[in-house]
């Protein structure tokens, strides 16, 4: 495999999850350009659509029938005004036509979409695309989702989001290969980073697309604390960022956008108890406005997006004001690699892995970043990440109905809160018992024990246990 660069760990992309939503909504646009490739688009008569597996069994409550119909109607999940959304599908729903990549309006009953209970092979979330042609002839494309947005072929093994990468010249393929360069260099891990990072992309460019990702957190934050009501879905789950921030908030607050709010927010003097609840409300925010499909950053995953904005914004709000882009820049370097090592030797796939994939991740990334941020040594911070994990192994999947809501929103600020306190520990102790890189195999040995219906398919766990009149 390719290096992972911290931008594909870091994805603007829609909610409610990057595996069931953003993957098959990346495949569909793959599927287009694969039509267009062999010169099959035109005579395109329409689509068959199969899900299999976990895109199967939690495609529904995680909105992966809709993903697939923006992907193929030529829409991109970064870009999209996501107030378009309900509208295109209506159109879907209501015409039975797709607008097939903006181009071609073609006939599409929602029957069309079928949701086969068995799994395919090779991974857990597989989906397989039919264009039926004029002549009555079909082609067939199966795409694998494999977590984090990422998708893949299963005769490449490639990674497609990963194509235009290329070696780093400082590889960080474990957690020891990461400390080895650091500590040869005698640099800190976002610098390191930042050097692998430069052989691909200018600094210019580094810097604009980190603001764009920092700006897209703060958005979500912001939009999560200012929105009431209640998320779709049926399970009637009501906000309650926007609760909890009133009550937090000082009313001599003075502000008209997300800007002024940060900055009124960074004058707060919070005591100890409060700020439990302000980095719950900041990752609650996130992931209310995940599930409720709104824009969010993939970090790892959609379903986790809420802990690294939290931990960030814990750094900026509580420990220090004065913080600017340089800082936010490393940590998200830091959380970035501490991603890739997971991706790279076991899962950020919950189909695969469970919630430990997760949160775990999530928890992991923003206790390395918020180490460093503290002074902690390159090797404090993977023993950050270390312990954020293993306080994380064998944390199942059990969405109720399938919805990205319960336990997912709670649950990222759990994952938050320990973070901050995986960094505390960790920089209070000099060497680790357990490296980074045993937790990694640990969690994947997990993941592969694990019992599939903790695996996102909503057949075990508080999914079963807790029935929606309960709710
Ligand atoms: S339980 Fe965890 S892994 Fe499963 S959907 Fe929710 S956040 Fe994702």
């Amino acid at each position: 495999m390719k290096n992972i660069s911290v931008f594909d760990m870091l994805k603007i992309g829609v909610g409610p999850s990057s595996s069931h939503t953003l993957g098959p909504w990346r495949a569909a646009q793959e599927f287009v350009q694969e039509l267009k490739d062999h010169h099959i688009f035109d005579s395109t008569q329409t689509v068959e659509i199969d899900l299999y597996g976990s895109l199967s069994l939690t495609g529904i409550g995680h909105a992966t029938d809709k993903a697939i119909l923006l992907g193929l109607s030529g829409t991109d999940p970064v870009t999209i005004p996501v107030e378009y959304i309900d509208d295109i599908i209506s159109f879907i729903k209501d015409e039975n036509q797709i607008n097939l990549n903006e181009e071609k309006l073609i006939p599409f009953e929602w029957s069309q979409i079928h949701f086969n209970k068995d799994f395919l092979p090779y991974h857990s979330n597989g989906m397989m695309l039919t264009a039926i042609l004029e002549d009555g002839d079909k082609y067939e494309s199966t795409f694998y989702s494999i977590g984090g947005g990422f998708i893949t072929k299963e005769e490449t093994d490639e990674t497609i989001d990963l194509s235009d990468n290329k070696d780093f010249p400082f590889p960080t393929n474990s957690g020891e290969q990461l400390l080895a360069h650091c500590t040869k260099l005698g640099v800190n891990i976002s610098d390191l980073v930042l050097k692998n990072e430069l052989t691909v992309r200018k600094e210019e460019e580094i810097d604009h697309d980190l603001k764009k990702i920092w700006n897209v957190m703060l958005e979500s934050v912001y939009l999560g604390c200012h929105t009431d009501g209640f998320l779709p879905g049926g399970l009637n789950v009501r906000r309650r960022a926007s609760d909890v921030y009133r009550k937090l908030k000082d009313d001599k607050y003075s502000y008209t956008n997300k800007e002024e709010w940060i900055t009124a927010i960074r004058k707060t003097k919070m005591h100890y108890r409060e700020v439990f609840k302000w980095v719950s409300t900041y990752a609650i925010a996130v992931n209310e406005v995940n599930a409720a499909l709104g824009r969010v950053v993939t970090a790892p995953t959609n379903g986790s997006a809420g802990v690294i904005p939290a931990v960030l914004l814990f750094y900026i709000t509580v420990e220090n004001h004065k913080a600017d882009f340089a800082e936010i820049k490393k940590f998200l370097l830091t959380a970035g690699v501490v991603g890739s090592i997971f991706k790279r030797n076991a899962t950020i796939s919950a189909a695969m892995g469970g919630c430990q994939a997760e949160i775990g991740v999530s928890s992991a990334m923003a206790a390395a970043a918020l180490c460093e941020m503290r002074g902690g040594t390159s090797e404090q911070c993977l023993n950050a990440a270390e312990i954020a994990m293993e306080h994380h192994l064998g944390l199942t999947c059990d969405p109720i109905n399938g919805l990205v809501q319960i336990p997912c929103i709670e649950r990222n600020s759990m994952g938050a809160i320990k973070a901050i306190n995986a960094a505390e520990l960790a920089l209070d102790q000099d060497h680790a018992k357990v490296p980074l890189d045993r937790v990694v195999e640990t969690m994947w040995a997990t993941a592969k024990d694990m019992n599939s219906k903790y695996k996102e398919t909503s057949e075990g766990g508080l999914a079963v246990s807790v029935k929606i009149v309960d709710c």
